[in-house]
């Protein structure tokens, strides 16, 4: 797909630090993490450029995205607390247009708001 760095780490051109995978989802650690655990859950496929591009086809690989996302909780030691988030659109921070969900968590203090 173009010139999108996530296809070009499913497709291993670009090297990740995998921590899971399914046959449609790729989880891999941030390069840049923001938070004490941050993994970046995607499909594999380049369905669509960010979150405000889904539709209603989608539902089962969210579906996926979701419980791998909720599994690397687990295996990274989160599962207490962890927070889920999509950028859409540069003035929101979006940087890579390929749609990814940030799993972050890890945190010492317990969040109180966003
Ligand atoms: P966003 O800003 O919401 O589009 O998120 C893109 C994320 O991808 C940022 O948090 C970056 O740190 C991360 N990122 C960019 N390139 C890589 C890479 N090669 N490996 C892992 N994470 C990356
Ligand atoms: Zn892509």
């Amino acid at each position: 797909m173009r010139d999108c760095i996530f296809c070009k780490i499913v497709a291993g051109q670009i090297p990740c630090d995998r921590v899971a995978e399914t046959d449609r989802v790729l989880a891999f650690r941030d390069i840049n993490p923001a938070a004490p655990v941050h993994v970046l859950v995607i499909p594999k496929e380049h369905v669509a450029d960010s979150a405000g591009d889904v539709a209603p086809e989608h539902g089962e690989l969210l579906a996926e995205i979701l419980a791998v996302a909720a599994g690397v909780a687990g295996s990274e030691g989160v599962d207490d607390g962890w927070r889920l988030v999509s950028n859409v659109g540069a003035n929101a921070g979006q940087t890579v247009f390929h749609l990814h969900f940030h799993m972050m968590g890890g945190w010492a203090e317990p969040k109180t708001s966003l």
